[in-house]
């Protein structure tokens, strides 16, 4: 089908309305974006790029939104063939297929093996067991995943059913799925391209039980890939969206497995049935991989959110809609109401991905103080693993959905770039643990900190530990003392160390009262589950500013980047404060956070957020998510939004020439003809 060649979009032009915006720019994108990401990063997305250019016919992603499952499906196994033939030739590294699944294609059919079976051998396998099982993954000689979550059990997994006894006479461990609830399910890279299963079971040896662990279990030939004798395996079906994943289900019958397949670097079972584990072993360290998987998800969640700002900044400045008469309509970000729904979020991208790059420094620290014996830094780390990944997920997740619906009704379609991309995204808030129980992790740490430090124990340092001790007893009897007080919200609103601080207040006291109301009035942890989300919320908020406002620091002060990175630093904390102003209200007289002051900042944080309306643009730019990446008519960095929209349009299969014509032309004859010409129930209609 041809649409007529001589109608183009009506005036102003959208292009050019874009690159209007972009002379508004106070800073160098460039810089921006060599900043944010590190030359590093970048040199990787440009290898990547000439990558998917040169092999359009594998890599172009232009038809992907019509294809049915299985011919993602399809498209997805094709790509990562190709991806491990140029891994095997040394034209890409693994770090380079990592960084591709992430932030290029599609989420591939093998993610499970290299985002979670790979890293738990690394952590929990050991020299010997790296040598059989690693080596050949690492070379996709064997496909693995991670079989933890079982029908009946996600979030509680001590519960699990699977159990893997030891039996003596054969030296071998009996994996076995008891019910139909211990079925492993949702399991990545399962349902039809894992080999090997890294499966958590129940270790029972001479009738104890000594809790999870993992267990490599063999399940499919790696020479025809017919499952092994006892175990049933297959995809779930399909999902809300993650589709080109074969999230799969697996049930064990009483299969044997040697006893060198149980993971062996925090526990051994010995010839003899003897259990002995390491000595001074912190038990969560087995809980290794998922930290790891977390800190990965935290910092995937600033890319993604970054890429839907980058579409509906982009159009949103393009798309007019009203104005004065006898002018050009007026672009849609100019609505104030447009502002505060869409610029928050950008500054909450740069956060995230700011944040996330201290984050991972942190987390980098912590395992090699782990390697070397030292286990002081795991349990907040643990802690704020918990809290960045429900909190990135959460504000990413609706981010996206709200990015989606400030493009009208054009970001329905799936050529927005942000419906698919909006559905894959999604399980980040429930996979790693659900964000509501995750948060009653991270509130549990807190609490305990909390009192310790109340009570003058020696409590471990570190940041969160830190300014609960600068705060200690709410600071109910230092009037006058703190960083904020005799200051206007104006000069409040422009230091980011004010409002660092008044986020560490305020996170200290609502954990300092959820600490009285359990230690002190007698309550219990389970008849404050709603206080210990909120109390979540405003630590892993402090964290991020903290984190940000580090990682901002790193810039010498004259650097032209700065004013608008504090910009963006001040609009995030301040929407922070302002998310909930009750927390605000309730927080102790001594403190002088008053009734103005918080009125005011709301205040500020609006005329922040319109000061960073001109270079809304400029700084979507500096995020360069090229156009493949983006895959989408309203987000395209040339601003052709229309053109590409019909484009894309007239490529439906229902309305190519050839197959289309085919398929209307049986519809018609089997079901519009009929209706509109048949009788009744006369000749000519068929019978369904
Ligand atoms: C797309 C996708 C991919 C996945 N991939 C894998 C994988 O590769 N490997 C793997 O092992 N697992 C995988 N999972 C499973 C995932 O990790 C679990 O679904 C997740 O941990 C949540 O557990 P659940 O399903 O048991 O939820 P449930 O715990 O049953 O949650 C149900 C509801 O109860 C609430 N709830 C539960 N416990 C509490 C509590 N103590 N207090 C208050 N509220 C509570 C939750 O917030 C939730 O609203 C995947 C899941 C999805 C959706």
């Amino acid at each position: 089908m041809l649409f007529p060649t001589h109608l183009k979009p009506a005036e102003p032009n959208t292009a050019t309305s874009l690159e209007n915006e972009r002379r508004k720019a106070t800073f160098s994108p460039n810089e921006m974006e060599t900043f944010v990401f590190g030359k590093k990063k970048l040199e990787t997305r440009e290898k990547l790029l000439k990558m998917m250019r040169a092999e359009p016919e594998i890599f172009g992603m232009e038809n992907f939104y019509h294809l049915s499952r299985v011919e993602k499906l399809d498209h997805c196994f094709k790509q990562e063939l190709r991806l491990v033939q140029l891994l095997r030739e040394g034209t890409i590294t693994k770090e380079d297929i990592m960084a591709f699944s992430g932030s290029f294609g599609p989420q591939g059919p093998y993610d499970l093996t290299r985002g979670m079976f790979i890293p738990t051998l690394e952590k929990q396998g050991t020299e010997e067991q790296k040598e059989v099982f690693l080596k050949p993954a690492l070379d996709y000689r064997i496909i693995g995943c991670y079989a933890q979550t079982e029908m009946g059990h996600g979030s509680n997994i001590r519960s699990l059913e699977t159990t893997a006894t030891f039996i003596e006479e054969t030296d071998e461990f009996e994996i076995n799925s008891p019910t139909l609830t211990s079925t492993k399910w949702w399991i990545g890279s399962l349902g039809i391209s894992s080999t090997h299963a890294c499966v958590i079971a129940q270790l029972i040896v001479k009738g104890k039980n000594y809790g999870i662990f993992p267990f490599v279990v063999p399940i499919r030939s790696t020479v025809d890939h017919k499952p092994f004798p006892g175990v049933t395996v297959g995809d779930i079906g399909p999902k809300f969206g993650f589709n080109t994943m074969d999230n799969g289900f697996l049930s064990l019958d009483r299969v044997r497995i040697p006893r060198f397949n149980l993971l062996q670097r925090y526990i051994t079972v010995s010839r003899n049935g003897a259990v002995t584990r390491p000595k001074n072993i912190d038990p969560r360290v087995t809980y290794g991989t998922m930290v790891e998987v977390r800190a990965h998800i935290a910092s995937n969640m600033g890319e993604k959110l970054a890429k839907a700002v980058t579409v509906a900044t982009r159009y949103t400045a393009v798309r007019r809609q009203f104005g004065e008469a006898g002018k050009p309509e007026t672009p849609v970000l100019d609505y104030g109401i447009v502002q505060y729904r869409l610029i928050p979020l950008l500054a909450k991208a740069y956060a995230m991905l700011g944040m996330s790059v201290e984050f991972f420094e942190q987390y980098i620290k912590c395992t090699a103080a782990i390697a070397s014996g030292d286990f002081s830094l795991l349990k907040e780390m643990h802690a704020v693993s918990c809290g960045l990944k429900r909190w990135s997920s959460e504000t990413a997740v609706y981010g996206v959905d709200t990015c989606r619906h400030l493009c009208g009704g054009h970001g329905f379609s799936q050529f927005s770039g942000l419906n698919e991309f909006f559905t894959d995204i999604y399980p980040n808030i429930i996979w790693e643990g659900d964000n509501y129980v995750l948060a009653q992790q991270t509130t549990k740490y807190l609490v305990k900190a909390a009192n310790g430090v109340s009570k003058g124990e020696e409590v471990e340092k570190n940041d969160t530990t830190n300014v609960m001790r600068q705060f200690a007893n709410n600071g109910a009897s230092n009037k006058g003392a703190y960083s904020w007080n005799n200051l206007s919200s104006k000069q409040v609103a422009n230091n980011n160390s004010v409002l660092l601080d008044i986020l560490a207040y305020r996170f200290v006291c609502m954990v300092n009262n959820m600490t009285e109301r359990i230690h002190v009035k007698g309550e219990s942890f389970e008849d404050l589950l709603v206080t210990s989300q909120q109390v979540c919320t405003a630590h892993s908020e402090y964290i991020v500013c903290l984190y940000f406002s580090r990682f901002i620091n790193r810039l010498p002060s004259n650097s032209p980047l700065r004013p608008v990175l504090d910009l963006l630093f001040a609009v995030s904390a301040l929407s922070f404060l302002t998310r909930n102003t009750g927390e605000l209200y309730s927080l102790p007289e001594s403190g002088q956070i008053t009734s103005q002051l918080v009125t005011d900042l709301e205040s500020e944080y609006l005329e922040k957020i319109k000061l960073l309306r001109p270079q809304a643009v400029p700084l979507v730019d500096a995020f360069g998510i090229s156009d493949e990446q983006l895959n989408s008519s309203l987000g395209r960095y040339d601003g052709k939004v229309y053109e590409d929209y019909m484009q894309r349009a007239l490529n439906e299969p229902l309305n190519r020439d050839g197959t289309g014509d085919e398929i209307r032309k049986r519809f018609f004859e089997k079901y519009i003809g009929p209706t509109l010409h048949g009788g009744k129930g006369g000749a000519g209609v068929s019978k369904l």
